[in-house]
């Protein structure tokens, strides 16, 4: 898609600008086309870039600047993200919880010294976050979680339970913790969001290694974890409700990356035309979706960022096409590789983790895809949310709809 007039003059600023910005080794490597360069993943490289970002307020493009961020409309914000994501600079994957969950959560809920106190560090990229949300009994339906907090006398919470997948976890300063703090009310109902101090005594987080090698996520343990009340996001039993922000806002932001979808497809195009996978008539047919739905996804995300009167369910509509749209594109990428997915030297080889198996890049996008129609709720879930806030069908039958928690746990 080409801007026009003050659009495309705002892109070529903001590409002066990364230009200009970016670590000199890194805009090379970029330039060079080695995707495997060290320079593009160089912690401290990262670090300042991160920093330049923010204080320039591309890091939230969209928040207004008393916030840190740039104050920019929809569709100058996507220009950043689009030209970021041409130069493999847009922000590290582990700051997605800050930034697209924590961040709008707090602008929305939280008391001005919370967010005097918090927000700095997420624009910045210095206090990583993780989303403390899923249970081992609480996934699709995480109203049912179990996980408590208790009001002690003297203003604080005491937390017990336990949760999962929780990404980054072992990196993080602070996490976003759902808890139910009222068991006779329904499920959905007696739950409070609280910001957590992932340093406090009885917390314990241990890494869960992944298909792919890697160790994303964890799981966390909570034994008598105190908390204080000023640690509260929202009103007492009230944290279903900033949940479901922080949701809509996590649908919107894994999907919101339609430019992720053109960055992974434009080096399939580029293998098939390589490989001669091109000239295949069942293979090119597989390309031309892959590009006809790439380019559908762009515009319905861009009129989503444009037209914020769409219904609330568009982030489940582009997360749903999104993630199983860069499922097929890592599979044709797997097989348009042919042998060399399969068997790779040590120059090519990607080690997910010290000590796990190495594996090709084709193969570790292939494994590593499968995440993508999980996590931010599943494929099956957003079809759901789609047929009846969308389609308005009927909504899912739940017997225990009204009932309160605590009979459901007997139940
Ligand atoms: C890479 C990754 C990162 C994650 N990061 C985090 C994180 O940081 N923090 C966090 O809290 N959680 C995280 N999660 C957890 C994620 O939100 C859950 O895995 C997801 O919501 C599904 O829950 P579950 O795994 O318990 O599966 P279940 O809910 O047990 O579902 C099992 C299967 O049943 C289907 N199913 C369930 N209910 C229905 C229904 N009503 N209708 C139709 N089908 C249904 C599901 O689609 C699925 O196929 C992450 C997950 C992944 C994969």
């Amino acid at each position: 898609m080409t801007d026009s007039g003050e659009l495309a003059d705002f892109r070529h600023e903001v590409e002066q600008w990364v230009r200009a910005t970016l670590p000199p080794k890194w805009l090379a490597a970029i330039e060079s086309g080695d995707p495997g360069d060290p320079a593009l993943t160089d912690p401290e490289a990262t670090r300042t870039w991160f920093e330049a970002v923010s204080r320039r307020g591309f890091t939230v493009p969209h928040w207004p600047p008393e916030y840190g961020g740039a104050g920019l409309d929809a569709e100058h914000g996507a220009v950043v993200r689009s030209v970021l994501a041409h130069y493999r600079a847009d922000l590290p994957i582990r700051h997605f919880v800050p930034i697209t969950l924590v961040g709008p959560g707090l602008i929305s809920w939280g008391t001005a010294e919370q967010r005097a106190r918090y927000l700095p560090g997420i624009i910045s990229g210095a206090d990583m976050w993780c989303q403390l949300f899923s249970e081992p009994g609480a996934g699709s339906d995480l109203a049912s979680l179990a996980t408590r907090a208790v009001a002690t006398d003297d203003g604080h919470w005491i937390v017990n339970g336990q949760k999962v997948w929780s990404s980054f976890a072992d990196q993080s300063r602070y996490g976003l913790l759902l808890a139910r703090t009222d068991p006779e009310r329904p499920k959905n109902a007696g739950i409070t969001c609280f910001l957590l101090d992932m340093r406090a005594p009885g917390v314990t987080v241990r890494p869960l290694r992944q298909l792919t090698g890697s160790e994303h996520f964890c799981e966390v343990f909570f034994d008598n974890v105190m908390v204080p009340d000023s640690a509260r996001l929202g009103p007492v039993h009230e944290g279903w409700r900033v949940a479901l922000s922080a949701l809509d806002a996590e649908r919107s932001g894994l999907s919101g990356g339609s430019e992720v979808a053109v960055v992974a497809l434009e080096p399939v195009l580029a293998l098939a035309r390589e490989t001669g996978g091109w000239q295949e008539e069942s293979m090119r047919d597989r390309l031309a979706a892959l590009i006809a739905t790439e380019r559908a996804l762009a515009l319905t995300t861009l009129r989503s960022r444009v037209r914020t009167k769409d219904s609330d369910a568009t982030g489940s509509i582009t997360k749903l096409v999104q993630s199983e749209l860069s499922q097929r594109i890592a599979e044709i990428r797997f097989e348009l590789a042919g042998p060399r997915a399969a068997y790779w030297d040590d120059t090519s080889a990607i080690v997910p983790e010290p000590g796990a198996e190495p594996v090709s890049a084709e193969a570790y996008a292939l494994l590593d895809s499968r995440r993508l129609t999980i996590a931010g709720g599943t494929s099956e879930i957003q079809r759901n949310i789609i047929a009846e806030r969308v389609l308005g069908l009927d909504r899912e039958p739940d017997p225990n709809r009204g009932r309160p928690w605590r009979e459901l746990r007997r139940g």
